[in-house]
């Protein structure tokens, strides 16, 4: 939500919401729409934080608006608030039955409007900090192992529909336990933030995602991202984790903090399932780190046989 929030406001008579947006634009960005059709439309544009409808309208309703509203999985959750005719009590039910936050009668108050927005708003900024921290690991700012799959389901599926490539990356601190048995669990937390912040440099950003797995463990889903693009940006991972140059004289590897790197490739195929991706990456980890640690390991494996051999059903 941006600092000031932004309101879309929708009424066939612009003259009934006037006074309203005059009152709302002090504190929020205001848009207004005169159709059902315009403010679905401007609503997918813009991402709202609340919207404020008529339910009587010609054309689309305001109901109408509503339900098409609640059938978009990104604006699903933004808050509606209904503004029905005196004369329409039952409005109030079947409004707040479709997911509507409020239901409020006309001629409306705006200053009563106004505060019962900035409840709503600022119930919706709870929400949306708690679905963030949900998401988020504590001590990198990263995004956690659910975060992780979240985003890995929903690359799987986007990406399956042109069967384009998807890469993932696993690292793994080498020889950690040594590192906080030597220097302490703080400096050990210390050590995993310095890691997390390297490999946040060194990803290109867009569509790009870095997560922290586990423990000492990161992974980043690269989609739309080939074999070979993958494997370097695993090396550059490396090497500037490696120049950090954060003493571990403990360690077998290096006389400073690396880690090992797996990374699994393979084009989206319709009924990929995301975990393929993990297990393969996995997979070229305990491989990396039976060879020698601090090196990569990948693999572009065979969606086909995994999708053959991973339902017993199918023909
Ligand atoms: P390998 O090279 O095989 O990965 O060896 P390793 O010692 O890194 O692996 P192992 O799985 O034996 O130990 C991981 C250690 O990571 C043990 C655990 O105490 C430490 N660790 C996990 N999470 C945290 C954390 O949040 N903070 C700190 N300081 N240490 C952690
Ligand atoms: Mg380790
Ligand atoms: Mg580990």
């Amino acid at each position: 939500m941006s600092a000031r929030g932004t309101i879309l406001l929708l009424d066939d008579e612009r003259h009934e919401i006037a006074p309203l947006a005059a009152v709302l634009e002090s504190d929020y960005d205001v848009y207004m729409a005169g159709s059902g059709e315009e403010a679905v439309e401007l609503a997918s544009l813009m991402l709202p934080d609340l919207i404020v409808l008529d339910i009587h309208m010609p054309g689309m309703d305001g109901y109408e608006v509503c339900h098409r509203l609640k059938d978009n999985p990104v604006l699903a959750d933004v808050p509606i608030i209904l503004m029905r005719s005196p004369d329409d009590p039952s409005a109030e039910l079947k409004g707040l039955s479709l997911g509507a936050v409020d239901c409020i009668a006309k001629p409306l108050s705006p200053e009563v409007v106004k505060l019962r927005i900035n409840n709503h708003i600022e119930i919706k900024r709870m929400r949306d900090e708690l679905a963030k921290l949900a998401i988020t690991d504590a001590l990198t700012g990263l995004s956690n192992r659910r975060g992780l799959e979240t985003a890995l389901d929903r690359e799987t599926s986007r990406l399956a529909r042109s069967e384009r490539p998807l890469s993932v990356i696993i690292l793994d601190i080498d020889f950690f336990k040594r590192f906080n048995d030597r220097f302490g669990h703080t400096a050990g937390d210390r050590c995993i933030m310095m890691v997390a912040a390297a490999l946040t440099r060194a990803m290109f950003g867009g569509e790009d995602l870095a997560a922290r797995y586990g423990g000492e463990e990161f992974a980043c889903v690269l989609p739309d991202t080939s074999f070979e693009e993958a494997m370097d940006m695993a090396r550059m991972i490396q090497h500037r984790i490696e120049a950090l140059e954060i003493p571990h004289p403990s360690s077998d590897a290096a006389p400073y903090v690396t880690v090992s790197v797996g990374v699994a490739s393979a084009p989206c195929v319709n009924g990929a399932k995301p975990e393929w991706w993990i297990k393969e990456a996995d997979q070229q980890l305990y491989i990396a780190k039976n060879a020698g640690r601090n090196r990569v390991s990948g693999t572009v494996f065979d969606v086909n046989r995994l999708r053959s051999t991973s339902d017993p059903f199918r023909s």
